[in-house]
């Protein structure tokens, strides 16, 4: 007879999992791995509603959990509509493609963004679009004053004018301020320029206090937020906008081969991200990420008061340590890490809610060591040594 396994749930209670559930709490993997928010695993609550989702065809549009969860989003957000999509790649692209209308035209964002670094190139071949990508000056965030030196405007031949302006909030895990935000929105509607939010990570934005989902949201004329990170929920992004701009968005992911079927399996489990770990109210109360964040904190201290600097400052989930102020490297960080039993990913190291006590422990073990290896003057950078080693870079 199959016994019951008690196992943690995400908020800690001890509930009863039958053993054919795959959900293994905070024994799973993504207990001790720091690399990304993305490895979080589905919660024994998501494996639970995906058992009772709705089976219906979203290409026709009747999947009501899929309908209304783009429609609790939109709400959430102050936007008229909303279209969930696998990915937030995916996500941003049919946002930017749907903002864009035909060359020559540019969008305008941060040099970091995930648009212009880490979507395959998604902006030039799908949008045919030039990215104007930014320096800030303040090293943090876009500035108005930045948006305005690199701006294009006006209908000279030669210039290729930029339509859309792309924001990221978080961007490596820094906030930006809601009052930038709105600067930069206004200089761009009164200019005729588009506005749309990569907002993957603006969920731990509102966690942390930095301002609301729906006031960012009213800055911009589309915004992309994930499920499948801080969030837990195993695929999927959702974007969202006016019932027009959601419309072609909708065509347009069919084109690309987005359109899901039973997609009430995936929207399920977004729910319950939404609902349990971002928590019910716009800023996030009663969730889980604000607790990310002071865990985030604690790894800070630990690190610096070790003697290790930052790279940027800490203002959610990630950490972007200065190895080099350690004489350590990205590629021996990770060897220490696995000697502990730790997933890195070089000097970026994200805090999520299934990062267990015991993971915080190893980490200071591994912080223990390098600041020892510092002392004893090992000069960890070797020739060859990728001192990131990582996909992202600062
Ligand atoms: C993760 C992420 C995305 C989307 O990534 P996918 O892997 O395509 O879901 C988009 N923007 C930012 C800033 C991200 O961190």
């Amino acid at each position: 007879m199959e016994q019951d396994t008690p196992v943690q749930s995400m908020n800690g209670a001890a509930v009863s999992a039958s053993k054919s559930t795959t959900w293994l709490g905070r024994q799973g993997a993504a207990a001790f791995d720091l690399r990304s928010d993305t490895q979080t695993t589905p919660t024994l609550e998501m494996l639970r509603a995906i058992e009772v989702t709705t089976l219906d065809d979203d290409v026709y549009h009747e999947d009501r959990t899929t309908i209304n969860l783009e429609d609790h989003i939109a709400a959430l957000t102050g936007k008229e509509a909303a279209l969930f999509v696998v990915s937030g790649s995916m996500g941003n692209q049919l946002a930017l493609r749907s903002l864009l209308t035909q060359p020559p035209h540019g969008v305008l964002c941060d040099h970091r963004s995930h648009v212009n670094r880490y979507e395959a190139g998604g902006v030039a071949s799908l949008s045919g679009a030039m990215v104007e990508a930014v320096v800030p000056k303040n090293g943090v965030h876009l500035t108005l004053e930045d948006v305005k030196e690199n701006v294009c405007l006006g209908d000279d031949v030669h210039v290729c004018p930029t339509k859309v302006i792309s924001l990221e909030n978080t961007l490596a895990g820094m906030i930006m301020p809601l009052d930038e935000v709105k600067r930069i929105s206004a200089f761009a509607r009164e200019n005729n320029i588009k506005m749309h939010l990569d907002g993957a990570r603006l969920w731990e934005v509102a966690a942390s206090g930095g301002g609301s989902l729906d006031s960012f949201a009213a800055c911009f004329d589309t915004v992309n937020l994930c499920f499948s990170k801080g969030l837990g929920a195993p695929i999927g992004s959702i974007i969202v906008g006016s019932k027009d701009v959601i419309k072609h968005a909708r065509w347009m992911r069919k084109a690309i081969g987005g359109g899901l079927r039973q997609s009430g399996v995936v929207t399920a489990a977004a729910r319950v991200g939404v609902d349990t770990t971002f928590g019910k109210g716009p800023n996030g109360e009663g969730g889980l990420l604000k607790t990310s964040h002071a865990m985030a904190k604690r790894v800070e201290k630990i690190w610096t008061d070790l003697g290790g600097k930052m790279l940027y400052p800490v203002h959610t989930n990630m950490l972007w340590l200065d190895l080099e102020s350690m004489n350590c490297s990205g590629s021996r960080l990770n060897a220490l890490g696995a000697e502990q039993g730790l997933k890195l990913s070089g000097n970026r190291i994200i805090t999520h809610y299934q990062v267990s006590e015991e993971a915080i422990q190893r980490l200071t073990n591994v912080f223990q060591k390098v600041a020892e290896e510092k002392t004893n003057g090992h000069d960890l950078k070797r020739k060859g040594d990728d001192m990131e080693s990582g996909i992202y870079k600062k």
